[in-house]
């Protein structure tokens, strides 16, 4: 990376690098999970479970974009093996083993707010000390924060239709 931009990072530059690639791994999973969660789901709403879904995966995927960029522009490595995802993750992977649409949403729930917690930790890492991954997760935190809510909202709408009957 630039020599000047490696400078002013006020904290071990290791430091960062190690914890932003475990949020790569996060992301990875995190974009699995919806992904495969997506094709799989069933129940009463599952074309607008599919479709929110299938739009949050794209949007983990994008994270882990993002989450690479910074590594490499730190002088790190993003983590080059996917059997090293697992191992290496805050969140974990959550296996949609059953379809059930309300199953699948408490699992990506469960799966965003240890997003959240992670992603704040990482605020409280970088506030004052490195300033591009600050906003990066910053950013990136604000869409988790949306993702919480939509698969909440969701899960709402479910247990609605459901009292309605
Ligand atoms: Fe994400
Ligand atoms: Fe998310
Ligand atoms: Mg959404």
């Amino acid at each position: 990376m630039g020599t000047r931009g490696r400078e002013i990072v006020g904290l071990a530059v290791e430091t960062v690098i190690d914890t932003l690639n475990k949020a790569f791994a996060d992301e990875w999973l995190a974009y699995y999970q919806y992904w495969i969660g997506a094709k799989v789901v069933k129940g009463p709403t599952k074309d607008a479970v599919m479709a929110e879904l299938t739009l949050h995966s794209a949007d983990e995927l994008r994270h882990a974009g993002l989450v690479a960029n910074r590594i490499v522009q730190l002088g790190g490595t993003p983590l080059t093996d996917p059997a090293q995802w697992l191992s290496s993750s805050n969140c974990g992977y959550a296996a949609p083993n059953d379809s059930y649409e309300r199953l699948i949403l408490e699992q990506n729930i469960a799966g965003e707010q240890c997003a959240i917690s992670t992603y704040m930790r990482v605020l409280e890492l970088t506030r004052g000390k490195d300033e591009v991954t600050f906003a990066l997760v910053q950013q990136i935190l604000s869409d988790e924060v949306e993702h919480e809510e939509d698969l909440q909202n969701l899960l709402e709408d479910l247990d609605l239709m459901l009292s309605r009957r």
